[in-house]
C-alpha cells in the first residue's frame, strides 16, 4: 500500500520514533509547529476520521491514552493540543489517520 505513514511504521522511511507497541506508533513531527510537536498513528491503516467503525473504539482510546502519557513524559502537563485532521477540508494531508500533539507553548482559539 502506498501511504507515507505505513513505511514509517515499516521502517521503510526515517522517522524520530517517541514509542511502539503492537497497536501504535508515535514519532516526531518532521515539520514542528511547536516545541513539542508528535504524532501518534495506528499501526492499522485507516485512512481517514470517516472510516472509523464501532471496532476500532478501544484503538482510538490507546491512541489518545498514549498521546498523554508522551505529552506528560515530555514536559507537558501545563496544558498541549490534540488535534486530529479529517479530510482535505479539514486540513489532512496524511491519509492515515493520526493525532497530533502540540505542546510547550501558548495555544490560541480558534486554529488556522
Ligand atoms: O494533519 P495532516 O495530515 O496535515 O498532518 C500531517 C503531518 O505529518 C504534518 O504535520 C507533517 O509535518 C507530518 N509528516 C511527518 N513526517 C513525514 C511526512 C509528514 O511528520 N515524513
Amino acid at each position: 500500500m502506498d501511504c507515507l505513514f505505513c513505511k514509517i511504521v515499516a521502517g521503510e522511511i526515517p522517522a524520530r520514533k517517541l514509542y511502539e507497541d503492537d497497536q501504535v506508533f508515535a514519532f516526531h513531527d518532521v515539520n514542528p509547529q511547536a516545541p513539542v510537536h508528535f504524532l501518534v498513528i495506528p499501526k492499522k491503516h485507516i485512512r481517514t476520521l470517516t472510516d472509523l467503525d464501532e471496532g476500532d473504539k478501544p484503538l482510538l482510546g490507546h491512541i489518545v491514552h498514549t498521546a498523554q502519557r508522551l505529552a506528560s513524559e515530555l514536559g507537558c502537563d501545563e496544558g498541549f493540543r490534540v488535534a486530529m485532521n479529517c479530510n482535505a477540508l479539514g486540513g489532512q494531508t496524511v491519509f492515515h489517520i493520526h493525532m497530533h500533539v502540540l505542546g510547550q507553548r501558548q495555544m490560541h482559539w480558534p486554529p488556522g
